[in-house]
């Protein structure tokens, strides 16, 4: 079965073509500056990138291009819209009305749409992407994997805030967590190439967005983002864990709004706000490189607070059998991976320093054979398992 996988941003909209029987990607692309003025993607498998620069006011006109860019005559991947028998939509907030994927009807759409105040920036977008694929593709089966699913199997002390408790009943405030398609794939290629599936896993997602997930036995049992993905582990531009009142200090000294204040915590802080350099991890490795204090520092406390994060949930589950790395920083960054296996010694753990140099394999063992932890690399696919979850729920 041949299933569209769409994935969108509030100005974006990222794709994928899979074969779901060869599980082979049979093309790709993003949209970009949608509303803005526009741009298309498109690349099929083996060939070449296009980039086309066309007006794009909304997110059905994107989708269209790209509809047609798959069914274009010379360079499509397929010869007519019929092939493509379901698609797969992400969608970030299912708040605590979705534990799992869902085949999406308009009574589904109306409830996703209740989620809306828990991702006001996403979920519309994510709304407006699906109802376009529905306008263009009618009768096509589409299926909506939310984010959040995968870790509402997490106990109430896991997740409620040390908040009133009626905001938890009025507003259903409490910590949801995000990456969970994420987290779901790796723990359980995890599970299956370990041939075990009572395994204590904590799965690092290090990617410009970071989380960490515990996960027992094939469950979320806790999880560093929270009501919001702002939540955690120091990111490239987002803040992860603070004291709540430096909210209100920073409004107070650099006469900033509640908006103000988040724009600094979302889009100034992390590793870019530390170090001055970048966001990205390959630049800050270059300036480290240069002997840069701060751009040192700023990995140095990125890789701390993912270790502290380890330490934790390996008390959560009273003990841990694998650590496994994954995403853009998880799967590339060794100088990362040597930092934070190197203070989880205590538990037992012997990393291989060798093996942790290696890159680019799906899945493989970063500790000695006699670590009484075992740390894994594994590539993530979340487009995979989108894909895979709209086929079990279309047949
Ligand atoms: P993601 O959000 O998963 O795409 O991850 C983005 C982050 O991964 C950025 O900080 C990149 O610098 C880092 N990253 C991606 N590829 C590499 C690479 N080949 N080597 C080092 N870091 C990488």
């Amino acid at each position: 079965m041949k299933v569209l996988i769409v994935n969108c941003g509030s100005s974006s909209l990222k794709y994928q073509v899979i074969d779901s029987d060869s599980e082979e990607v049979l093309a790709k692309g993003l949209c970009e500056r949608i509303g803005i003025d526009g741009r298309l993607v498109y690349q099929k498998t083996g060939e070449d990138k296009e980039i086309t620069d066309a007006p794009m006011p909304t997110h059905k006109e994107a989708i269209r291009m790209v509809l047609d860019a798959l069914v274009n005559p010379k360079t499509g991947c397929i010869s007519g819209l019929g092939e493509i028998e379901a698609v797969g939509h992400r969608l970030v907030h299912g708040g605590e009305k979705f534990a799992e994927s869902c085949l999406l009807n308009e009574e589904v759409l109306k409830t996703v749409e209740e989620c809306n105040d828990l991702a006001p920036l996403h979920n519309p977008a994510n709304l407006i992407g699906v109802r376009a694929c529905q306008e263009l593709m009618k009768d096509v089966p589409m299926v909506g994997v939310f984010d959040t699913a995968f870790h509402q199997t997490m106990p109430k002390k896991a997740y409620i805030y040390g908040l009133p408790y009626e905001y938890y009943e009025k507003y259903a405030l409490r910590k949801y967590g995000f990456h969970g398609t994420s987290h779901s794939f790796v723990s359980k290629k995890v599970a299956e190439v370990e041939g075990r599936d009572d395994l204590k896993i904590v799965v690092c997602h290090l990617g410009n967005g970071a989380s960490i997930c515990a996960v027992n036995a094939g469950k979320s049992v806790d999880t560093s983002m929270g009501l919001t993905p702002l939540e955690g582990l120091i990111m490239g531009t987002r803040s992860g864990d603070i004291d709540p009142s430096v909210m209100e200090f920073l409004a107070k000294k650099e006469g900033l709004d509640i908006p103000g204040v988040m724009n600094v915590l979302n889009k100034k802080s992390g590793v870019e706000g530390i170090s001055g350099v970048s966001s990205d991890f390959r630049d800050l490795e270059n300036a480290m490189e240069e002997g840069n204090e701060r751009a040192i520092l700023a990995v140095e406390a990125f890789s701390y607070r993912v270790a502290k994060y380890v330490g934790a949930y390996a008390a959560a589950m009273n003990g841990v059998d694998v650590i496994a790395f994954t995403a853009g920083i998880g799967e590339n960054t060794v100088s990362v991976r040597e930092k934070v296996l190197s203070t989880l010694t205590f538990l037992g753990l012997t990393l291989d320093v060798e093996a942790n140099k290696k890159r680019g394999e799906d899945y493989m063992t970063i500790t000695t054979p006699d670590s009484k932890v075992k740390a894994v690399v594994v590539a993530t696919n979340e487009e995979l398992a989108i894909c895979r979850e709209t086929v079990r729920l279309v047949k």
